[in-house]
């Protein structure tokens, strides 16, 4: 399988666009062509986790020996508790026998971090071992985080392997628990880099940093971003999991309701579609910052600026993934893509020509603001029981009471304890959690700029 950059100026093999991340061209890797997998699934029906991600990861990463890519597979999933991805029946609001359609809770918070990001990270930390082990070359990790990619990352990279971790986040600006998550970890590999500015101008500085060439390479910096291919296809799996286990088909479909801010899971649901699994249709729900919402019910897209909410992972307006959905919209014209971003970035927004809809998409997208939010976490817990976090309750605000629905929960609720105490009465926890407030915070505070950042690097690797 080859991958070629969305803007059209690059190819790569499986491994190579992992280990880039990035296209040269600043584009987004992309599979050439996506497999048919409308003849494999009534033997994939049954499987277990592992076993499935490994049988439809091998028509990806076809440059990784099978039994190498089947242990990868295996050590990722291996620290999940067994199901991997539990998919639990809710009540409908509405009662039992209301003949309201069936209500799934895709449960994707059980991994080390607690939130769905470990599916793709456990994963991408192992494919970096395993370059690490066939390449003999040294690699650290260098990564910006607005809260849950940081320690998700961390978590994903194999303990024993002497890979090292800078993990660079907004000073004071993440939860009390998510800094806990990155600087608590007592390891002697991670670096939790406090920097005081924004998330932005943390990214801002791992761009400077990976762009400096020589630096880079003499420290060996691999940038973990939410545009890795791996990732993608690694979050893949969870809607094949349970479409098999629900017997999605044209006749009976399933809805996945997916919070959504950089586009990336539900893009990977989506793709899905597109490899011959039938009956799936999808529902982008974002939180107030409705970039992605806008874009799909009116046919414009134009990022703005970003407003915080109580959902914050998805408090974006740059959806990076977006760029691949285009080019599959614009039939792999990287021509056009280009000239689309062009568009958009000269003008600020990107209008689809009339008559080029996305009506046919099979997608639709919604958006819930902190109020309507709230009210679907009281809801869900005055009917259920259930405790939901702030990004799940975005996805349960747009669920519609015909449709065979599947909300994909994407963060465990004790990682956002105290709003869900101020609305239901009661405090999720987890015992993970607990744990790490008893740990002391490891953490440099550096100021917003490159030079401090490339400083404290270079002196945790000299003392290592
Ligand atoms: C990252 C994140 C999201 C958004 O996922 P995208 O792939 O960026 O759309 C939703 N919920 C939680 C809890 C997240 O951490």
């Amino acid at each position: 399988m080859k991958y070629i950059s969305t803007r059209g100026g690059d190819t790569a093999t499986f491994n190579e666009a992992v280990m880039k991340g990035i296209a040269s061209d600043g584009g987004l890797f992309v599979p050439e062509t996506l497999p048919d997998l409308s003849g494999k699934l009534e033997d994939w029906r049954g499987l277990g986790y592992s076993t499935l991600a490994h049988a439809f990861l091998a028509h990806f990463a076809t440059d990784i020996p099978d039994c190498e890519l089947r242990d990868c597979v295996e050590r990722a999933y291996d620290g999940f508790p067994s199901p991997v991805a539990p998919l639990t029946e809710l009540g409908r609001e509405d009662g039992e026998d209301s003949g309201g359609a069936p209500l799934y809770l895709l449960e994707l918070f059980h991994g080390p971090t607690l939130a769905f990001k470990d599916f793709p990270l456990q994963l991408l930390g192992q494919l970096y071992a395993r370059n690490l082990h066939a390449t003999a070359r040294p690699l650290n990790i260098l990564c910006a985080t607005s809260g849950d990619t940081g320690s998700a990352a961390i978590h994903g990279v194999p303990a024993d392997k002497g890979i090292h971790s800078f993990i660079l986040y907004p000073e004071g600006r993440v939860s009390a628990l998510q800094e806990r998550q990155i600087a608590c970890t007592g390891s002697p590999h991670v670096h939790a880099l406090a920097v005081r500015g924004s998330f932005d101008d943390a990214q801002a500085i791992v761009k400077t940093i990976l762009a400096d060439t020589p630096f880079a390479t003499a420290h060996a910096l691999t940038p973990v971003n939410s545009i890795n291919i791996a990732r993608i296809l690694a979050q893949c799996v969870y809607y094949l999991d349970a479409a098999l286990r629900l017997n999605a088909s044209e006749a009976n479909p399933l809805e996945f309701i997916v919070p959504t801010g950089n586009f990336g899971n539900v893009l990977a649901g989506w793709m899905l579609g597109r490899m011959g699994v039938p009956g799936l249709r999808f529902c982008a729900a974002t939180n107030v910052n409705a970039v992605v919402a806008d874009f799909f019910q009116k046919g414009v897209y134009r990022p703005g600026p970003v407003t915080p909410s109580l959902a914050p992972s998805m408090d974006i307006q740059q959806a990076s993934n977006f760029e691949r959905w285009l080019w599959w919209h614009f039939d792999g014209d990287g021509a056009r893509l280009r000239a689309a971003l062009e568009t958009l970035g000269r003008d600020g927004a990107l209008t689809l020509a009339p008559g080029d809809g996305t009506a046919g998409a099979g997608l639709r997208a919604t958006t819930c603001d902190d109020a309507a939010l709230r009210l679907q976490i009281q809801g869900a817990y005055e009917r259920a029981g259930c405790l939901i976090d702030p990004h799940t309750a975005c996805a349960f605000a747009a669920v519609r009471p015909d449709m065979r629905t599947v909300v994909l929960a994407t963060a465990h609720p004790a990682k956002f304890p105290e709003i869900i105490a101020e609305i239901t009465g009661e405090k999720p926890t987890h015992a993970a959690l607990d744990e790490l407030r008893l740990r002391r915070i490891a953490k440099k505070v550096l100021p917003a700029d490159a030079d401090a950042v490339r400083a404290a690097i270079t002196a945790a690797l000299q003392q290592a």
